[in-house]
Parts: C-alpha cells; structure tokens; sequence
C-alpha cells in the first residue's frame, strides 16, 4: 500500500484505477479504445491514477446532453425558490465535504491541504451561496415613458455555457464559473484541466445529490489540444467562460469566432505591489508574503513585482528575505506547511527555467532559486526573490506562476505607476501607505481590474473582477455574470389600439 492508498483508506476514500467523465449525471463508462493519461502526486511525484481523455465524438455528446437538458426546462425554467435550493443544499454539502474535497485538490495540485480546507474549499460554496442570495433580488426593468406603451426587458438563460477551469485553483474557479453560468438557467459543458479534475468531479457529484437535474452539469476531461479544443470549436455552445493563460485564450476566441460565440477571459497576470516608505511596516512585510507566496506562487493575482520605496527598501529587503528563507517548503499534506509544490512537472521546470533565465539576465539572486534536494522526488521550488534594476527583464515582464518576486526600488511615487503600469497585464495592483494621497494617486493611475489598499487578497463577491490589457475579456461578479449568461429581451406592448399605419389603403391612422 502506498502512502496515498494509506492516507485515502484513513479518510475511506478509494481512488478508482480510471478516472472517466460525467454526462447526464452517469459517468462514463471506461473505453479500452481511450487514450488515458496519468495524474500525479506533485509532492512525491507518484502516480495517482489515470484520468480517460475524451475524444471529439464524446464531448459532442456532452454539449447534446446539455442542450436537451436545457430544453427540457428541469432547470431552465426552474423557479427561483428551486435553484436557490439547489445552491444552499449544495454549498452545505461541500461544507461537509470540506476535508475530503481539499484532499483530491490537494493530491492533484499539490496546494496545502490545511489552506484548501480552511480558505479554498468554503471559498466554492460560498459562491454557490452568494448567487442563490444574488437571483432572489434580481429585477426587470419597465419603461413607460412611451405614452400608450410599456416596455419590459427581461433576462432568460443564454443556454449551453462551455466552462474552461485552472489546475491552479480548480475548486474555487470552477465553482464560480458554475454558479454564474447554473444561476440563471443555463446548462454547461466543463473541462476541469488534465492536471487536476478530481475534486471538480467530486463536487459536480455533490451539486446533484444536492438536487441538481441530470444534464444541468456536464464534465469532460482531457487535454487542452484534444478534448478542450473539440469543446471550444463546438456548434452547439452559447456561451464560454475561459479561466487559463493568454496563449490558450487566442486558440480558444479563434475557435470561438466561427460560431461568433460570446467569450469570457480570466487570463493571467504580472501585478505589482507598490511598498511606499510610510507603510505600515509589518503590515506591508506580512501582506507582500502573502501577495507572492499563497498557493506556492501558482495563483493569477500574485504581487509578483514588489516595487520599494528607497527609504525603507534596505530594511524591507532586509526583512523580506528573511521571513522568505523561513517559509516551511514541503509535502503539501502537512498542516504546517505554507509551501507546497508545483503541481506538475512540467510547470516546475517552467519555473525552473524562468529562474535560470533570470539569473543569466543579470538579476540579482538574494534567495531561494533552485530545486531543494532535501524534499525527495516531488516538484519543489525554493522560495526566490530576485534585486532587478531593469522592468524590461523577462522576469518583470513574464508571468512566471511559481515562488518567484522581483523586487525594485523606486524614488518618486508617480515613478511606482509607471513601472507597475509598464506590464501587458492588468489584472490587479496592491499599495502600502498610510497616505490618502498616496492611495488616491494609486487608485487612480493604475490600470488593473482590482486594487487592494493595505490589504493583500481581500475579495468582496460583490464587486467585479477582472482584467485590464491582457489580463482578460470581461468580469467576474453578479451583474456581470448576469449580462454574459442572459440574452436580454425588450417586449413592446401596446395598452390599446395602437396607431398603426394603413398600408394598402388609401385611410390614414
Ligand atoms: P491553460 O490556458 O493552460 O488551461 C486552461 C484550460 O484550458 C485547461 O482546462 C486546459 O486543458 C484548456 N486548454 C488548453 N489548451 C486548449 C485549447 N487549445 N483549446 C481549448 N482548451 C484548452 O491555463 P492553466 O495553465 O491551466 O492555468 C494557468 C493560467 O491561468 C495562468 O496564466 C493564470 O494566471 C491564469 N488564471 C487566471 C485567473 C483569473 O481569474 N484571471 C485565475 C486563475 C488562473
């Protein structure tokens, strides 16, 4: 037995030999003729099981399955009081289901379990919880300055919405690409990453023993090329909500501008953190960890550009560096760890790279950089902090989704918006200062979705999210999710006879 089958038997857990897919609320039964891939453990690098990738044929049956779903009204017309139901039983069983669920996201992504449970995993039911509160006070609107007339404009259900999730936060980016689309009647399509499905399948099996109708939800699984492709070319979609990286997004709109299928991006990042020298000064030290290091550096909002006022940057780097060298790196299953690995391996030796590259770049190495060799076989990265002198570097200008900050040092406030502006992304900005000046100039000079003043990944579901420049295509967020989900419709009623024009007869009205 393994140490996962043994962790697995503790929590009575049994991992099946091949993992399939979900359609019409069945899994998919397994197909010899099926290519399978492998899915790995990335703190040791063990096999987990095999995952079976669909083919184009299946995923058409997928997207039909959720097309007759739709139309069969189950949930597409199914009174508010119903979904929101559905919404609550389901938010409560994942709640229930915290520590199992945490456990198939941390297996796949390598991502501390102990965060998962306490932070990510609510995190996905309370986006369930926040849309059934949200369509319980959604309204029309009615014009009635047209003397004679009213006119209505009312929201229904765009249909069949194609959903695209990260490995890096699968459960708690899937979920809120669920509950936007489900809220307002659609069915979906979603293909969880090749890396990472098994608690996304987890939860889709728990949204239906919350009530769910069959076809409402269905789960494909397979690679981007193959399976994510036939998904994103296919007819028989209205909608797709893509969460990944700008050069998949490309492929992704190309395919989708054959059908003129509506596209929502949430892309990537390269988000400055502007430290001002009348910070907070432990503050500003605890947030910047925070803003880099969550989920080992694999999350799209990082503060991976932290920008230094001169005159507090020597004890900032001073004091940066050493809480960095101090962050317990390892096995992801350890309560106590803050660091897990990277969650493939590949990724790892993208970000292995990156840090090669930036070293031979002439950026200053102060710690970290390299792959720990007392960790055993699993995809670690040493937590790494480079001194650059140039925003130009790669390393400033790449998203690199690993442990890996450049740090900066600038002299004039308005020389901290330039640089932090000087990115093709714009996703999010973060600053530390206890001047409103400051935080105004911020505010207002910084070409990013969201902004955090003092506080690192505060996320209000009220307010939307999203990117500027090439950080993505539209918002998260209610009203928003409402806009891309619905076709709205304007109805035009006459109250009495209206004056219509006699064509044909020589009477005028
Ligand atoms: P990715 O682009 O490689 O993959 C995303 C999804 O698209 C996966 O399911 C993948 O299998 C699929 N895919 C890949 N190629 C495809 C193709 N040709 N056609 C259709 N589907 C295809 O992204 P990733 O590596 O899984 O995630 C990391 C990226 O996501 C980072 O850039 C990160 O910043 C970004 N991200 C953004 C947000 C946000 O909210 N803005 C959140 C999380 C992650």
């Amino acid at each position: 037995m393994t140490a996962i089958d043994q962790i697995m038997a503790e929590k009575g857990l049994v991992l099946p030999d091949v993992v399939t897919g979900y359609i019409g609320a069945e899994s998919l039964p397994i197909d010899p003729r099926a290519n399978q891939l492998a899915l790995h453990f990335p703190g040791t690098g063990e096999q987990l099981t095999l995952l079976q990738e669909d083919d184009a044929e299946t995923v058409a049956r997928a997207v039909a399955c959720a097309r007759d779903s739709f139309q069969t009204g189950a949930w597409s017309q199914a009174s508010t009081a119903a979904r929101q139901g559905v919404f609550r039983r389901g938010a409560k069983l994942i709640r229930e289901h915290a520590e199992e669920l945490a456990l198939l996201e941390c297996l796949c992504a390598g991502l501390p379990a102990s965060h998962l449970a306490s932070r990510q995993v609510p995190r996905a039911a309370d986006n369930l919880d926040f849309f059934a509160d949200y369509i319980a006070v959604m309204a029309g609107e009615t014009f009635e300055q047209m003397s004679g007339y009213q006119t209505t404009v009312s929201r229904q259900p765009a249909g069949v919405a194609a959903l695209f999730a990260p490995w890096n936060a699968p459960l708690a980016l899937a979920s809120m690409q669920i509950a936007s689309s489900l809220a307002f009647g659609n069915t979906c399509v979603l293909k969880p990453s090749e890396h990472t499905p098994l608690s996304i399948l987890r939860m889709v099996s728990l949204l239906e023993e919350a009530g769910l109708p069959p076809g409402t939800i269905n789960v494909i699984n397979g690679t981007g090329m193959k399976t994510g492709a036939a998904l994103a070319s296919s007819a028989g979609i209205d909608r797709i909500a893509f969460t990944g990286g700008g050069t998949t997004a490309r492929q992704v709109m190309a395919a989708a501008a054959n059908h003129l299928t509506p596209v929502h991006f949430e892309l990537g990042g390269k988000s400055a953190n502007i430290v001002f020298d009348d910070a907070n000064f432990e503050q500003a030290i605890d947030g910047s960890l925070v803003n880099i290091f969550s989920n080992s550096g694999q999350i799209c909002i990082a503060g991976s550009r932290i920008l230094v006022q001169r005159g507090i940057s020597e004890r900032f780097i001073a004091a940066f560096v050493a809480r960095t060298r101090s962050l317990k790196v390892g096995d992801p299953l350890d309560p106590n760890v803050e660091v897990g690995p990277m969650a493939f391996k590949s990724h790892w030796e993208k970000v292995l790279d990156h840090i090669a590259r930036a070293r031979n770049d002439g950026a200053i190495l102060l710690c970290g950089g390299e792959a720990p060799t007392d960790l055993g076989s699993g995809y670690f990265v040493t937590p790494t902090v480079f001194q650059v002198h140039n925003n130009q570097l790669p390393l400033c200008q790449e998203e690199i989704f690993g442990p890996v900050v450049s740090i900066q040092i600038f002299d004039e406030d308005e020389e901290a918006i330039s640089l932090a502006n000087d990115s093709r992304f714009g996703l999010v900005g973060y600053c530390w200062t206890n001047t409103l000046r400051r935080a105004q100039l911020f505010r207002q000079g910084i070409e990013a979705g969201t902004l955090w003043i003092n506080t690192p990944l505060a996320r209000d579901l009220r307010a939307p999210f999203g990117g500027f420049k090439e950080s993505g295509i539209g918002r998260d967020g209610p009203r928003q999710a409402a806009e891309f989900f619905t076709e709205e419709k304007a109805t035009i009623t006459a109250y009495g006879n209206a004056p219509i024009r006699k064509l044909g007869s020589l009477e005028t009205p």
